[in-house]
This record gives C-alpha cells, structure tokens and sequence, in this order.
C-alpha cells in the first residue's frame, strides 16, 4: 500500500514549503504533491520541465440560449444566487433580454430544471490547470486554481488522486505539501493519508494553528507528529508547544533553530539540503531520520 505523508502548518510563513523541498530530496525519488493550488510554490524550489497543463473541470455553470429563451423571467426568480439579472436593454423583438453572471452563478441547475422552454444549459466550468513536473527529485503535481474560484478542495483531492495513480504503477511513497488554514482544501489533504507532519513556530497564532490541526489530524485518526521550525526565537512558547505535543502523546520530530541560510536557499530557490550541508541541515536530517521512523512502523505500510 501506497504511503501518504501529509506536511501541513496551519498559517503561512512557517517554512513549511522549504522543509518540504529538502524532505523531497532526502526521501529522493518519492511523488510529490503540492496541495496549495491557491498559490503553489515548490515548483520553484524543486524545478523541472512541466509538462502540458491539463484542465481542471470544477463544475457547471448556466448558459441561457438566446434564440430558444421566451424572456418570462422565471430563472430570475428560482436563482437564489442572484446570478440572473434583466438586461437594461431590449432584444430585437423588444422583449427583455437577460443574462448569467458567470462568477455568481454556483452551478445548482435549478435554473435550467425549471426553464419552461429548455433554453438554459448547463456547460462545464474550467476553473484552473494542473500539471506533472518531471524534477530531478521525482514527479511533482501541482496546480493553478482560476482567479475568484471556489471548489480547491475538489482540485486538491484530483491531484492526490492522480498521485495514487502514479503511486501504484511505482510502488512510490507520497510527499504531500499541504495548503494552510483549516478549510475544505486542509480536509481534502489530510483523509485518508497515512502520516501529518505539522510544522509549527513559537507564537500565539501559529500554536492556536497547531491546535486546531491536532484537532483535525485527531478527528480523521492520522498519526501526527511535530516540528518547530525557528524554535529559539521564544524559548517560552517552544517550551509550550513540547508541553502540549507531550500532554497529547505526540513526538517532536525536530526543533530547527533560526538560521538566515534557510532564507537564502528559498531566495535561491533549492532545497536547503542542496543548498548546505552546513547550518541548519543536521536538524532537518534529524527530522527526515525520525520521520523515517515514524512511518515505517504503521499499519498497512508495505
Ligand atoms: S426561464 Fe428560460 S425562457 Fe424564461 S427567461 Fe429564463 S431562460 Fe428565458
Ligand atoms: S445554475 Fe443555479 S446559481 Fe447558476 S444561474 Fe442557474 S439557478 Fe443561478
């Protein structure tokens, strides 16, 4: 069975796509999945040639066929969404025309089921692209969702489908770049995956993240473990986050001190292990070893 390991923070700015990248390149030759179709990034970190894109079909949305539509206005008054509004300006045989607003219009059909002369039809909606990297660390999936577009969680649970699909002709391992927040896209990430690593850092916010995650990764039954990422920047919340990880009976995988070098290989663009083999990279060995560990004793891992 296909291993999953999903690495997920909560907020942005914790690093987690950097340490993502050198998970990439320490596990070699795993698929990777680049869940934050909102505003993907480790393409740039780990490179390569990008294949075509491929559509992304999100959904429907409502077309109204001029030439069949009567003009009586009863979509007007079954849209909920407000997405069907009169035209200020009047057709050929002077009745009015009217239109769908294609960024309102939530695709439900109602508008079409009850249209008395079948004049509204339903067409399918490309809502971003994805793609297959070819990178020197292994295949990378990721995507673009379109400008005021919903449905990521369904994108995000495409690209982890083709994953599997890729997974299972190689008998590869999965390395999933979760998106951050909470939301349908973390949820669409997070089922069904074997492993949640939570990169977490000492402040407020990004604990009051972690705990809701823990909460999340407890409720979907996924063995979690913890990173802090710039542990020693408050010592005090480090201290707050070993308290909870311990009080929940989970492992800390690392504590990764500040370093500017994990900033110049993003500025760089490579994997902070590519990039040194000085700094900061023992601890992030660290965490790649005791990931390694904590994988390889799950169930239904072959
Ligand atoms: S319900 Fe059908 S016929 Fe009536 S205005 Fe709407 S599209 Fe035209
Ligand atoms: S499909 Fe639904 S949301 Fe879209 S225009 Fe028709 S009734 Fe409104």
């Amino acid at each position: 069975m296909t291993r999953e390991i999903v690495v997920i923070s909560g907020k942005g700015g914790t690093g987690k796509t950097s340490i993502v990248g050198s998970l990439a390149y320490l596990f070699k030759n795993s698929i990777i999945v680049d869940c934050d179709v909102d505003a993907a990034d480790l393409h740039l970190i780990l490179k390569g040639d990008t294949g075509t894109a491929n559509n992304f079909i999100g959904g429907k949305k409502a077309e109204i066929i001029p030439e069949v539509c009567n003009e009586c206005g009863l979509c007007t008054e079954y849209c909920r969404f407000g997405a069907i509004t009169e035209q200020d300006k009047t057709s050929k045989n002077n009745l009015i025309q009217y239109a769908i607003d294609e960024y309102a219009c939530e695709g439900c059909g109602v508008c079409s089921l009850f249209c008395p002369v079948q004049a509204i039809k339903m067409k399918d909606n490309i809502s971003g692209e994805w793609f297959l990297t070819e990178t020197k660390y292994g295949p990378l999936l990721h995507a673009r969702l379109g400008i005021a577009q919903a449905n990521s969680g369904k994108l995000v649970s495409l690209l982890r489908k083709k994953a599997q699909e890729l997974a299972a002709d190689n008998n590869k391992q999965i390395i999933i770049d979760g998106p951050p927040g909470i939301g349908c896209p973390v949820i669409a990430s997070l089922t069904g995956t074997n492993y949640a690593l939570i990169i977490t850092e000492p402040t407020l916010s990004a604990i009051h993240d972690m705990e809701r995650l823990l909460e999340l990764t407890r409720h979907f039954g996924i063995k979690t473990g913890i990173c802090v990422n710039k542990y020693d920047i408050n010592k005090n919340l480090a201290a707050s986050i070993e308290h909870i990880a311990a009080g929940k009976g989970l492992k800390v995988l690392a504590r990764i001190p500040y370093d500017s070098t994990f900033t110049q290989a993003q500025i760089k663009g490579m994997p902070y292990m590519e990039y040194t083999r000085n700094g900061i990279s023992k601890h992030i060995e660290q965490l790649w070893q005791n990931l390694k560990e904590e994988i390889a004793v799950l169930k239904n891992i072959t």
